[in-house]
């Protein structure tokens, strides 16, 4: 069966002599893998099509009992090459991509999500702040999928925030100052601020969402908040985080 479908490039590997692997996150299906035959020979078929952060349009075609699609070819709708060139903004579109590959569930319709990933691309590609933009993407997306943390009211008391708070990550969401108890380990401080510029990127439209200005230390404890919330979410830390520290100080 022929198809067609929007789709965003996560990742591309080459596969066999000519072939490449290819991981899209599309409109219709969520993540997907498929095989694009001939694809590094065939500069008609594909272009540049297939390279991470190009959003483009997949000509796909379904065999029965076959997990893996045939992508037939890709026509560009807008490339992310601006991404690229600079290394900060390479370094948050790689962290991006990552989140998507580990947290989306394969084959399921995301449209929203879909959107917010086109949305945050073009804006990285357009030169907006990389780690600002990071964080605003790691809120909404995955609050979209589910993984929302309770920052609003305290997990123990029910008491609404107020005041410092500490990131509890294996509960997903905070303690007040009256239920908090030291285990020994360093802890994860969220601030009234933190908490509420979190809300705000969660609400906001995207249209408006580069007129918030956060301070860096706001951007500081939400990069401690979720990366604690991912790895006990994915029992990991994401690859590509790593080198973002490497290259910029979050
Ligand atoms: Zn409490």
């Amino acid at each position: 069966m022929r198809s067609k479908t929007e789709a965003i490039i996560i990742s591309s590997m080459n596969l066999g002599e000519a072939d490449k692997l290819v991981t899209f996150f599309s409109l219709d299906r969520g993540m997907q893998k498929g095989v694009a035959k001939n694809a590094r020979k065939s500069f008609r078929r594909f272009g540049a099509g297939l390279e991470s952060f190009t959003y483009c349009r997949l000509h796909l075609h379904e065999r029965e009992h076959q997990d893996l699609l045939r992508i037939e070819s890709a026509d560009i709708l807008t490339q992310a090459s601006a991404i690229c060139d600079d290394l900060q903004r390479a370094a948050v579109g790689a962290v991006i991509l990552e989140l998507v590959r580990e947290l989306a569930p394969p084959g399921e319709r995301n449209a929203t999500a879909f959107l917010l990933l086109a949305n945050v691309l073009q804006l990285l590609n357009r030169g907006e702040e990389p780690v600002f933009l990071l964080r605003v993407f790691e809120i909404r997306f995955l609050s979209l999928l589910g993984y929302q943390p309770k920052l609003d009211h305290c997990l123990s008391c029910g008491r609404q925030s107020a005041g410092e708070m500490v990131f509890h990550g294996m509960k997903g969401g905070v303690l007040c100052s009256d239920c908090m108890v030291s285990s020994g380990d360093p802890q994860v401080r969220i601030s009234p601020g933190a908490i509420g510029f979190y809300y705000q990127a969660l609400r906001m439209d995207m249209d408006k969402i580069c007129r918030l200005k956060p301070s860096a230390a706001i951007m500081q404890e939400l990069d401690r908040t979720f990366s604690d919330h991912t790895f006990h979410i994915l029992g990991k830390r994401l690859k590509s985080t790593e080198f973002l520290r490497s290259v910029c100080s979050i």
